[in-house]
Formats: structure tokens, C-alpha cells, sequence
């Protein structure tokens, strides 16, 4: 089955490629149909709100069954921040590395036992009749005191799983097993299971 992946997030849509291809699922990018998906606009306040607005408006563009997923890092010590502004925490230019900076920073005070965080992965899958399955997957960790590993997407680097290793040290293998996005996507396939079964 072909889906239309509703991100310009090369990083992300490679994770979701890896995560959906032996799933069965053929990840489609927006370049390889051959569209250009405009930035939607993410005004929901959950990340499921968000999910929907992009996974809909890439089936509404393309006709084509549409995954997108909203995922992003709610940090307790700061009541939930950056959560669904991860993307936008430092501003529109920003880079990963600014984000990660200006997290550390707010989090300079904070003691060990106050440094807990999980990421969400909201997904959406906008099905060939127009029908939604929403799952989330959730990880938890720990803000680090610093960036730590070879691997740069988004927070990766400060985001320590199990008191052991951040993101950024995992393999793809080893962070797709644990992750928010690993999650969600297994949750994702039992769910299309389920409808393709009764449709
Ligand atoms: P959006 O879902 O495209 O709005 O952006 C989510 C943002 O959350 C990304 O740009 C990253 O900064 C962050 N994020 C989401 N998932 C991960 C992850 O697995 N590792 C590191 N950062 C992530």
C-alpha cells in the first residue's frame, strides 16, 4: 500500500520511511509524487490537532491516503515546554543546535531528579475513503547537561534514555525499538491491520 508522508522534514521522513517499510507500507515523499505540499500552518494545541491538519491536507491535495505525524519534546521542569512548539522553540531560522542551547540553558538550574522529559509522536493516517486512525506514542527520559552523540536530529543529543545513552548515541535500530515514533508507528499497523481486515 502507497501512502503520501505529509513532512519536508528529511530527518523525519526517513525515520518514518525506516519504520514503515517492513510494515509493509510504501512511504511516498511529497517530492517523489511529484507535489509540493505547502508548510501547514500548525495551530492546533495538541499535537493530534496538528497531526490531522497535516495528514489531511496532503490527502486533500494529492488524493492519495496521507501519514503525518506531530511529535515534539514536553520537558516537565518547564511546565511541558517546548511541546508542540518544539519545532519553532528558538525562533523560525533557528537550527537544532540553537534549540538545544537555549533548552540547556533554561534547564541550568534544574536538579538531576528535576530533569524528566518525554517525547510524543502524534500520527495520522487519513485513509483512502477519507476515514482518520490517530495513535500516539510516548518516550521517557531526561534533559542532559550537555549535547552528547554523532547523530543530530532535533533533540536527540539531550535527550537521555534509561539514565544510560542520549538519542544520539542509539543506532536507528536501537532508538526505533524505544522511541515515541517507534511506538506510535507499531500502534499504526495494528490499527490498519484491523481496517484493512473489515474493508
Ligand atoms: P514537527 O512535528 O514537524 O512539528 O516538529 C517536531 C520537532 O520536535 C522536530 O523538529 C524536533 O525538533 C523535535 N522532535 C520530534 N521527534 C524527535 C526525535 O525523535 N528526536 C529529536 N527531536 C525530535
Amino acid at each position: 500500500m502507497e501512502f503520501i508522508i505529509a513532512t519536508n522534514n528529511p530527518k523525519k521522513l526517513r525515520e518514518l520511511e525506516r519504520i514503515l517499510n517492513p510494515l509493509g507500507i510504501e512511504a511516498v515523499s511529497a517530492k517523489d509524487a511529484g507535489v509540493k505540499l505547502d508548510e501547514v500552518e500548525e495551530t492546533g494545541t495538541t499535537f493530534a490537532e496538528n497531526a490531522f491538519l497535516k495528514a489531511n491536507a496532503a490527502f486533500k491535495k494529492t488524493g492519495m491516503p496521507a501519514i503525518a505525524d506531530d511529535s515534539g519534546l514536553s520537558v516537565d521542569a518547564l511546565g511541558g515546554k517546548p511541546g508542540v512548539y518544539s519545532a519553532r522553540y528558538a525562533g523560525e531560522n533557528a537550527t537544532d543546535e540553537d534549540r538545544n542551547n537555549k533548552l540547556l540553558e533554561e534547564m541550568k538550574n534544574v536538579p538531576d531528579e528535576k530533569r524528566t522529559a518525554h517525547f510524543t509522536s502524534s500520527v495520522c493516517c487519513i485513509l483512502p475513503d477519507g476515514s482518520k486512525l490517530a495513535v500516539e506514542g510516548i518516550c521517557k527520559g531526561k534533559i542532559g547537561y550537555k549535547p552528547v552523540g554523532e547523530d543530530n536530529f532535533g533533540y536527540d543529543p539531550i535527550f537521555i534514555y534509561n539514565n544510560d545513552k542520549t538519542f544520539a548515541q542509539m543506532t536507528a535500530e536501537e532508538k526505533d525499538k524505544i522511541s515515541h515514533r517507534g511506538e506510535s508507528l507499531r500502534m499504526l499497523q495494528e490499527e490498519l491491520k484491523k481496517y484493512l481486515e473489515e474493508n
